[in-house]
């Protein structure tokens, strides 16, 4: 099978499936998702490709088990950051243990493995129902996991019982991540000569504040008592914009931060940050008018150790836990009530230009998905 997973990898990387969000060398995923669906075609698995729109798409197959309504969600994204700075993005370069090339670790090779496991159990009795589903778009707006979510898992025979999505992993059981969530304010004054600040309200001034609220709110979140795996929540001021010229006084400030969030916060601590940074501005000097919001919020995950885990830990040579920083399409699996994981191979350099997955942990991730699979007769 090693070879197998090389050539799947090897074939999956030549495909450019850059998501176009993110990057103008980018391909839609329509390439990538029949690529995937022909091999299940080919072993004689039933296969969809799935059209989000234009050429955004996902892969599904399922193959029926002797227990046919008990169902193993795998998962994998085809979409893969940007290419700058890359050499050869496409073509898959051995070195030893390491494969190198772009989406190789992030997360190719956990496409491949499920590619694998279907050629596997093809002739071979399988215990349970395997769901192998491959998406478009996580690496930006999960757009493909969202359509899957409301339009496949519920065409399913009965809800799966356990997500596995092979991100990767360095082949520790994740059994939890955070979440995010995006805020963004807007402070309107009142535009003026810059000689005469008198007659305007200053809207960049009391982001001074509101910057100021965001620290003091950071260093309260690392204060608070830290999650096993995952540690603090954090937050981040990461755009900054205002103003239209040195000699102006500037008529609207906006500032956009991000919040990751723990297993466990409500969205009611959240709201109480927002609204402290909206008092820290509204108490600065000025009538300035605040507008404040969340644009985005992707919810944590966190599974309990329970016995399939356990038993997914067995098979995986009794690896260990983990939390992942990282925010993964899981979560909304989870949130759809598939408690899913993540399980994928170790390597390095996701989203850096020099991504290589490790050949070896490929394998054992491919034999110790196989094995859980197997344990289930
Ligand atoms: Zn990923």
């Amino acid at each position: 099978m090693q070879d197998q997973l090389i050539q799947y990898l090897t074939e999956l990387v030549r495909i450019n499936s850059v998501n176009p969000d993110l990057s103008t060398d980018g391909q839609e995923e329509r390439e990538i998702a029949e690529y995937v669906s022909r091999h299940f075609h080919q072993l004689g698995i039933p296969t969809q490709v799935h059209t989000i729109h234009g050429d955004r798409c996902n892969a599904t197959a399922f193959l029926k088990g002797a227990n046919p309504g008990k169902i193993l969600l795998m998962n994998g994204h085809l979409d893969t950051v940007g290419i700058e700075g890359m050499t050869d993005p496409f073509n898959l370069r051995k070195d030893g243990d390491k494969l190198y090339g772009r989406g190789t670790y992030d997360m190719l090779a956990g496409c491949a493995v499920q590619m694998g496991l279907a050629a596997y159990f093809k002739d071979q009795p399988c215990p349970i129902s395997l769901a192998f589903t491959f998406v478009a778009d996580e690496e930006s707006l999960s757009m493909g996991m969202e359509h899957l979510v409301e339009h496949y898992l519920p065409s399913l025979p009965a809800q799966p019982f356990l997500g596995i999505f092979m991100e990767p992993t360095e082949e520790s059981i994740g059994i939890s991540n955070k979440g995010y969530a995006w805020f963004e304010i807007e402070i309107e004054g009142l535009a003026a000569h810059g000689s005469r600040p008198e007659q305007g309200i200053n809207a960049i001034f009391p982001l001074a504040a509101a910057l100021q609220e965001l620290e003091l709110i950071n260093q309260e979140l690392a204060q608070e008592k830290p999650h096993p795996y995952l540690g603090h929540a954090t937050l981040h001021p990461g755009l900054i914009s205002g103003g239209t010229g040195q000699s102006v006084i500037a008529a609207i400030s906006k500032l956009n931060w991000e919040r990751r969030i723990l297993p466990g916060e409500s969205q009611d601590k959240l709201d109480r940050e927002l609204k402290r940074v909206i008092s820290a501005i509204e108490n600065t000097n000025g009538d300035h008018k605040v507008k404040a919001r969340q644009t985005f919020n992707r919810p944590p995950n966190e599974i309990p150790k329970n016995d399939l885990v356990q038993k997914l830990k067995k098979a995986a040579g009794n690896t260990n836990y983990d939390g992942m920083s990282y925010w993964a399409d899981s979560a909304l699996a989870s949130q759809a009530g598939i408690p899913s994981i993540l399980f994928g191979p170790a390597g390095h350099g996701a989203h850096a230009v020099d991504e290589w997955v490790s050949l070896a942990s490929l394998v054992n991730c491919y034999e110790s998905m196989k094995r859980f699979i197997l344990d289930f007769d």
